[in-house]
């Protein structure tokens, strides 16, 4: 459509001029002015006033709607389409706007300007003239073409001016811009038209405004919320999410959100962000916090400063960095100062009462700024030369704790006697283990004085008569000192006024006699040392047996008639069928059930503090005026071996082996030689080479020994070759046995036992000699320097002791093999010439030394028993001592080789079943064989595993050696049948 300048001549609505449009306009540029806040929320569709171009909207019929161009009060060029078909009836004028593509909107707002000439003001038009108009629209989803078809616009309004003329202040008519606005929506395609519909009436429609409303991006709350439009009914919001702005993040369960209105409005903002950890809020945005600062959490407003003994070098840091030497401990905010480990405790004091030791000291000068300070307690036992060190172990008791003490003392508790300890006390914080810094603590050296011996334990019952008693115990788990012997302290448990009786004995076994039949007793037992009495074991009460009734000594008589020597057996049920499994480390419970009572424990000199008491604990020391050093018999490793005669006040003049101590010799050498009379001081047995004494004040230092006349066993045997009986050899190899079962039944480990280390008498009795510790080995030619470090006699030495240094009773009883063979073999050197790798390969590949010549096969299968290569399976020293002993008595075993089962007790020389249950150290079940009717011992042969098991005796070990007596019992009694003899 062309444009056409305002002409006042062209229609009656001519007076429509440029100056009221103007005026109008100028009302309308206010309104704009006062709705900016408003607008800044709107998008634009249309605008017909921005659009200075034609405006080239569709009008239909062409006389109808006008496009005029006009001037605003700026004299800005505008668009107007007018319309004043007044006088004509029957108008029907339609005007379309372009397409407008509606973008993302969901209500539209229209804005119409407009003025409207007054019907009465215009002569001659009554019937004709309308002032409304109506506005349509047509939704289509791209532009239709330029035709026009009414039916397809849905009405939105009629449109009416509020009023259509003013009268001016001097009388002048003014015409009054209207406004009118009407929203549409929602619509549903691209875009739509929107038409107006003149019926007759005087128009002018100024301006059209087409616009959206939306919620422009914000940051509120440190999140951002994006361009939002509004919803399509009037009274909807819509939910916006938020994102956090860079380096800020949710709050916890309180997630950003903002709800956009209908007009645009971001309304009820919900949850926040905030800055991340290293970052603090500056306006709408979090920036890292500076050099030398931290802010470690998201819920911290500000960045501090590092504190104490921490920095950091970079920006947007969550924590400091602690300076070298400090530290913060797992639990420590980054906000505290870095720490640091404390100093050492100051002033260590100590104080010994026997065997516990109570320190105390003064608190750390620098608690290393911590104050949650607390000290441990490092214990170490240490030997003298070379001073080396161990952990106490677990035996040693702290009071109040061995760590995480608040208090500055603590005590010691249950230390070993004459022993050396070093105790490090430290103090610790918070931050003592991340350091690696060295440890700094307070540490003092002690050496514990002499104590009283512990409790004896396990008291046992071994028999009850009706007028004695005998009883056995185990020695104190710490003597503290040599046993000199025992207290037994009893009464009669109903005795009013209990007055005590006591016996005493050297062994751990002892017989109370004298007792009363029927009578309850009350037992108590005590140790005695050089340091004193220990305190008593608890009390056992026992009851002595009734006076022999009739029945039961009918009872005794009708069932055994068999009887030997039953004490052959007492201790011997480890005999019956095959050697004891039991292990002498292990299997406790069963070893020292048949442990022989009556032996005490070897203590090791080497935990004593000082050599010196050691020696004189254990070795008496002799005047030197009473030794007469003869002759020269021998060279040993610390000085010349004598014989000689030694005369004791009161005593008669015995011959004695003197062994002297070189002159110029060290303190080490000192203490070593005289390690050998603290130990052999402490054996007493015909088979262990006897200490007469020592002379340690004078000089020489002397060892004073029984004089050995024949000398070393296997010089003794090579000058004898083809001389002694087999029987005098075994009754050598018996001695021998016996000998070392004494010294493993004291837990003496010999380690080098070898002929050359027994010596003979002039009676033929051999006596194990030759201690000491490591120096025996040393001091032993045939020790060599093995691949696990330590010298080692070869030939003579258990594998496992060879390959992991394991020595024990079991890794002798090896040896003791070795010595058979070597006794059996007039002094033949085992393995003869082979090396001592070879003998290792050997060995390990299963080879074992062949029977020497006229060697009964009995002893050379005993010496493969002791050449088992499993420890446990080679028999103990108790059961060798048992087969030789059975073997002197009846010579004729000796031609068959010693099965596993020859030694097995014989069941029928029992007369009881309390006796049976006695020998085989079944005892403890002898209630449950009564209570179930098990009296007689034919009975018992009867009874199957079932039976044992219902007893009540769980313990399958116990139950398998019930069942194996009772099984050699059937078998004996067979025998008895076959023989003629009558059960
Ligand atoms: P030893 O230092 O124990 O090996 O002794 C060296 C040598 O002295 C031995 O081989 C024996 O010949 C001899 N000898 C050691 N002790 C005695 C003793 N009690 N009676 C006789 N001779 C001994």
């Amino acid at each position: 459509m062309a444009s056409r300048s305002l002409s006042p001549s062209l229609t009656p609505c001519l007076w429509i001029t440029v100056s009221v449009v103007c005026v109008c306009l100028q009302l309308l540029c206010g309104h704009v002015a006062c709705g900016d806040a408003q607008n800044a929320r709107e998008v634009i569709l249309l605008d017909s006033k921005a659009q200075q171009t034609d405006l080239e909207w569709i009008s239909y019929p062409p006389n109808g709607w006008e496009e005029i161009s006009g001037l605003d009060e700026n004299y800005t060029p505008i668009r107007t389409y007018q319309v004043c078909q007044v006088m004509e009836p029957n108008q029907n004028n339609w005007l379309r706007t372009n397409w407008i593509e509606k973008g993302d909107a969901q209500r539209i707002f229209v804005e119409l300007k407009f003025t409207l000439r007054d019907c009465n003001s215009l002569p001659g038009v009554v019937g004709t003239c309308k002032e409304t108009f109506n506005l349509y629209y047509q939704e289509t989803d791209s532009e239709v073409g330029r035709s026009l078809r009414e039916n397809q616009y849905v009405k939105i309004d009629t449109i009416a001016a509020d009023e259509s003329f003013t009268q001016g202040d001097l009388g002048e008519r003014k015409m009054k811009l209207n406004t009118e606005e009407r929203i549409i929506g929602p619509l549903s395609r691209r875009g739509f038209y929107l038409a107006f519909q003149d019926v007759g009436a005087c128009i002018a429609l100024v301006s059209v405004k087409v616009y959206y409303k939306k919620c422009w991006s914000i940051i509120e709350n440190l999140a951002t919320f994006p361009d939002t439009v509004t919803g399509s009914e009037f009274s909807s919001l819509v939910e916006v999410e938020g994102v956090c702005v860079s380096d800020a993040e949710e709050e916890a369960d309180n997630s950003p959100k903002m709800h956009c209105s209908a007009q645009g409005e971001w309304l009820v903002p919900i949850g926040k962000c905030i800055c991340k950890a290293g970052f603090h809020q500056k306006g709408d945005s979090c920036e890292p916090c500076g050099r030398g600062f931290y802010k470690s959490s998201s819920q911290d407003l500000q960045c501090s400063r590092c504190p104490a003994h921490s920095f950091n070098d970079l920006e947007g840091s969550w924590r400091c960095d602690c300076e070298d030497g400090y530290y913060r401990a797992f639990s420590d905010p980054p906000s505290v100062a870095c720490t640091r480990p404390p100093s050492a405790p100051q002033n260590l004091v100590y104080n010994i009462n026997q065997t516990s030791v109570s320190l105390e000291w003064n608190p750390p000068a620098d608690t290393g700024g911590r104050n949650d300070v607390t000290y441990r307690v490092i214990c170490r036992r240490c030997t003298w030369e070379p001073e080396e060190c161990v952990p106490c172990g677990p035996n040693v008791g702290f009071s109040p704790a061995q760590s995480g003490l608040v208090d500055t003392f603590v005590t010691m508790m249950d230390l070993l006697a004459h022993a050396n300890y070093t105790f490090e006390v430290e103090a610790v914080n918070g931050v003592s283990d991340l350091s690696r810094t060295q440890r700094l603590f307070a540490a003092v050296s002690i050496a514990t004085g002499q104590a009283a011996p512990s409790q004896v334990s396990q008291v046992i019952k071994e028999k009850v008569q009706q007028r004695s008693i005998q009883l056995s115990w185990q020695e104190p788990q710490q003597p503290n000192g040599v046993i000199t012997e025992y207290e037994i302290k009893y009464y009669e448990k109903d005795q009013k006024d209990r007055v005590y009786s006591t016996v005493r004995s050297k062994s751990t076994s002892a017989t109370v006699n004298n007792l009363k039949p029927s009578t309850a007793y009350v037992f108590q037992i005590r140790a005695f040392t050089e340091a004193g009495y220990g305190t008593y074991c608890p009390r056992l009460e026992i009851t002595t047996k009734e006076e022999a009734t009739g029945r039961m000594a009918a009872e005794l008589l009708s069932l055994w008639i068999y009887t030997n020597c039953p004490v052959l057996f007492l201790y011997a049920p480890c005999r019956h069928c095959g050697y004891s499994k039991a292990d002498q480390e292990g299997d406790e419970e069963l070893y020292f059930q048949f442990k022989f009572p009556g032996t005490k424990t070897y203590i090791d000199p080497e935990t004593y503090e000082d050599p010196n008491r050691a020696v004189h604990q254990f070795a008496k020391e002799l005047d030197a005026s009473c030794i007469k050093i003869e002759r020269v018999i021998g060279a040993g490793e610390f000085g010349e071996v004598c014989s000689g005669r030694l005369k004791l006040p009161g005593k008669r003049e015995v011959s004695v082996a003197i062994k002297t101590l070189k002159v110029g010799y060290t303190e080490k050498q000192r203490r070593d030689f005289l390690c050998e009379a603290s130990i052999m001081g402490q054996f007493d047995h015909p088979n262990v080479v006897h200490l007469e004494g020592v002379v340690t004040r004078g000089k020489p230092v002397m060892i004073v020994i029984e004089y050995m006349e024949n000398g070393s066993l296997d010089s003794f045997l090579r000058k004898h070759d083809g001389q002694f009986t087999v029987i005098q050899l075994v009754g050598m190899l018996r001695g021998i046995a016996a000998g070392m079962r004494y010294l493993s039944d004291m837990g003496y480990v010999h380690r080098d036992l070898a002929a050359r280390n027994i010596l003979v008498n002039s009676n033929l009795v051999c006596k194990v000699s030759d201690f000491g510790l490591s120096r025996v080995i040393d001091d032993d030619p045939e020790a060599v320097y093995t691949t696990t470090g330590g010298k080692i006699p070869v030939r003579w030495t258990a594998p496992e002791a060879i390959q992991f240094r394991k020595f024990t009773s079991a890794s002798d009883v090896w040896s003791y093999g070795i010595v058979m063979w070597e006794v059996m073999s007039y002094g033949e050197r085992p393995y003869w010439d082979m090396s001592n790798q070879d003998v290792i390969k050997a060995i390990e590949e299963g080879y074992r030394l062949p029977a020497p010549m006229d060697c009964p096969p009995g002893l050379h299968q005993l010496m493969l028993d002791c050449w088992q290569k499993d420890r446990a399976e080679r028999p103990k020293f108790d059961q060798i001592v048992g087969i030789l002993d059975k073997m002197i008595r009846n010579p004729n075993t000796l031609k068959t080789p010693v099965g596993t089962c020859t030694s097995t007790p014989d069941f029928t020389t029992f007369r009881s079943v309390g006796e049976w249950l006695e020998a085989i150290k079944m005892e403890r079940y002898r209630d449950n064989f009564t209570a179930a009717g098990y009296g007689s011992l034919e009975s018992v042969a009867r009874m199957s595993i079932e039976d044992v098991m219902s007893l009540g005796i769980s313990l399958v070990g116990h139950q398998k050696k019930i069942m194996s007596s009772i099984q050699t019992a059937r078998a004996q009694m067979l025998h008895l049948h076959g023989t003629g003899i009558q059960v």
